[in-house]
C-alpha cells in the first residue's frame, strides 16, 4: 500500500506534486489551520456577518 490519503480531506490520495496533500487547496487549508493555531486565537466561532452594510459603489456615479 503506497497510496496515502490526504490528511485534510481524507478522501483523495496524496499527489506527488503537493504531498503530503492531494492538492494546493488542501495544502492551503492545512497551512491556515496551522497558522491560526499558532496565533493562539481563543475559541471563537466564525459567525461574523460577511455582508458589507451599505457600501457605496463608486462605479455607479
Ligand atoms: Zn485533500
Amino acid at each position: 500500500m503506497s497510496k496515502k490519503k490526504c490528511p485534510v480531506c481524507e478522501t483523495r490520495t496524496v499527489s506527488a506534486e503537493f504531498k503530503p496533500f492531494c492538492s494546493k487547496r488542501c495544502a492551503d487549508v492545512d497551512l491556515s489551520r496551522w497558522l491560526k493555531g499558532s496565533y493562539a486565537i481563543p475559541g471563537r466561532p466564525s459567525d461574523q456577518a460577511d455582508e458589507v452594510p451599505g457600501a457605496p459603489d463608486p462605479s455607479d456615479a
